[in-house]
């Protein structure tokens, strides 16, 4: 979950050119005499007359307009071991260079509203550069407990620990920028509004944990998407259809038909447990014992024994499974031929699970599910658009591991807080209740089915299992 990003600009949002004091409001500059504190960026106080040693980062020439006409000051950066502050200089017969040191004795320190602070080089501020052999020794290495004010450009690594629930597309005023909700209100109505993307998270390096809002570009980056794919995303499914906006909901639609009787060649098979016929692509179904069943006309390449025409009965209660197991196999394979995807978790994938967050192994599933009801001779098909984040119980145990928990710590947190899984290849809920440590290899399937588990993934989910110790 490490994720290193820079938060250039995103700590917050500083506004680039500030207002700088006339020279002529600032306090009386102390006597020579008078002995001033020597002080690191991060001690300076406000409102007071310092000196200190500093690296010049960065500095550029502006003009200002003062009463006399157009002045020229410079103005930029300073950073130590211990913070980095901004700076202007009315000293300009000094010229400073980038990248060097100097002590400046009597400086200004000026703060602002926000709490961040200037330093003002006076005309009368003593400059002495400095011999440094490292320049090193005046980089600063940000950590968050280091931050205690306002401060631009810094790169921070941590991790995130919290994505606030108000994360995702937001609507912005078009006028005053802030987010709304219904309307906004700072400003009258009919201003407009507008999608945006933010993730307001905390990052945590260790030291310290900061507020962080990752705005449109930086967010599109970790969510892998951009304002307008999420625009569509939402449109698409949860946004369509609500009727008002605390009820984002995905619409399920529903399509109904009459089933007459079917008639079907039934075939003995010694091994008809379902998940023998899963993969192979064609429209054949178990009773899960011993008996197959597919439509007349579908070709099979299958050698049964025995077997016979009959027509299932929706009136018969067996019959009528094998109907509903026939009507979603034959949904299955429709589907996969148009959307030429898989179906994982019991939904119809639109297209591969998506990584997120680069640093995870949990993916978003984007797709839909159709559940088949059928009621004396009605059927029902409910198609749901579902999109949801999941993590292979696998993977996470296998990410555990590398980080050297135990097998006991692992089997706590699955059977408590990871308990609840969805069983593949079905879809349906289920719940972690007991963990066999046994080697797969050796653990058959069931009683009727003598394959043992690592054979049977291979088969039919074409997952290799052999080097796993779990089982679930
Ligand atoms: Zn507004």
């Amino acid at each position: 979950m490490m994720i290193e990003m820079s938060v250039k600009n995103d700590l917050k949002i500083i506004s680039q050119e500030k207002e700088y004091p006339d020279p002529r409001t600032l306090p009386a500059q102390p006597s020579w005499q008078q002995p001033l504190p020597h002080l690191t960026l991060s001690d300076l106080i406000p409102g007071k007359y310092v000196s200190l040693t500093a690296r010049v980062v960065f500095l550029k020439t502006t003009q200002r307009q003062d009463a006399l006409g157009t002045k020229t000051i410079f103005s930029g950066v300073l950073e130590d071991t211990s913070f980095k502050t901004p700076f202007v200089s009315h000293r300009i017969t000094y010229p400073l260079l980038r990248n060097s040191v100097y002590k400046f004795s009597s400086a200004y320190v000026h703060g602002f509203e926000d709490k961040s602070l200037l330093l003002i080089i006076t005309e009368k501020t003593k400059i002495e550069p400095k011999n440094i052999e490292d320049y090193r020794e005046f980089v600063w290495a940000p950590k968050i407990e280091s931050i205690n004010r306002p401060v631009r450009y810094v790169n921070l690594q941590g991790v995130i620990t919290t994505v606030h629930s108000n994360s995702g597309l937001v609507k912005r005023c078009n006028n005053c920028k802030s987010i709304l909700y219904d309307s906004c209100p700072n400003c009258k109505e009919g201003q407009g509004w507008n999608w945006d993307l933010r993730v307001s998270c905390r990052l945590y390096d260790g030291s310290g944990s900061i507020k962080m809002i990752l705005t449109k570009d930086l967010a599109s980056r970790v969510l892998q998407r951009n304002l307008s794919e999420l625009i569509l995303l939402a449109n698409g499914s949860a946004y369509s259809g609500a009727k008002s906006q605390s009820q984002f909901q995905f619409q399920t639609s529903a399509c109904k038909m009459k089933v007459p009787n079917i008639e079907v060649i039934e075939a003995v098979c010694e091994n008809a447990s379902p998940s023998s016929f899963r993969k192979n692509g064609k429209l054949i179904v178990t009773n899960g014992i011993n008996l197959v069943f597919f439509p007349t006309n579908e070709g099979h390449t299958f050698n049964f024994k025995d077997f016979n025409r009959r027509e299932l009965h929706t009136s018969d209660p067996e019959d009528k499974k094998i109907i509903k197991r026939l009507i979603e196999k034959a949904l299955e394979i429709s589907i996969k031929k148009v959307t030429g995807n898989r179906m994982m978790h019991g939904i119809f994938l639109l297209e591969d699970p998506i990584p997120l967050y680069r640093c995870e192994k949990a993916k978003l599933f984007l797709g839909f599910s159709a559940r088949a009801n059928l009621n004396e001779n009605e059927l029902q098909i409910d198609f749901t658009p579902q999109a949801y984040i999941r993590e292979s119980v696998l993977n996470y145990v296998n990410l555990r591991r590398e980080r050297g928990a135990s097998s006991s710590a692992i089997s706590k947190n699955l059977m408590t807080y990871r308990n609840r899984v969805v069983v593949a290849p079905s879809g349906n809920y289920g719940s972690i209740s007991e963990i066999i440590m046994r080697k797969a290899g050796n653990q058959k399937v069931s009683e009727t089915d003598t394959r043992n588990l690592v054979e049977f993934w291979k088969q039919i989910y074409d997952i290799d299992i052999s080097r796993m110790k779990f089982l679930f």
